[in-house]
């Protein structure tokens, strides 16, 4: 009974949500949405899950994280970075210093 009556809140809530995302569309314009849907899609699923996945894989024990950077072979807290996103155990170790140059390296790669 209990799960009925929260699962009825929550069509109530979506069914309420949706009419205010409409008349916000409306009020706005569909360039407000279109500007929303972009941001979105920048902050990238797939680099998501690539993290959660890796971090699982740590803690379970499948993927040791060493302690040095793969690059310059300081002894810091490495951070896992992911050349391609859709391969989420396909990780390099490197240092933070190192992993921001790698992002840099790729972003003006892009550019
Ligand atoms: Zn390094
Ligand atoms: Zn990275």
């Amino acid at each position: 009974m209990v799960k009925q009556k929260n699962c009825y809140r929550t069509d109530v809530y979506r069914k309420q949500h949706r009419e205010y995302n409409r008349r916000r569309r409306a009020r706005l314009g569909s360039s407000a949405t279109s500007e929303y849907d972009k941001r979105r899609r920048m902050a990238n699923p797939e680099q998501c899950h690539a993290r959660s996945a890796l971090r699982h894989a740590i803690n379970a024990g499948d993927i040791e994280k060493p302690k040095q950077c793969s690059k310059c072979k300081r002894k810091e807290a490495v951070q896992g970075h992911h050349p391609d996103y859709s391969k989420p155990f396909d990780v390099v170790w490197l240092c933070p210093l190192c992993h921001t140059e790698e992002h840099i390296k790729l972003k003006s790669a892009v550019a």
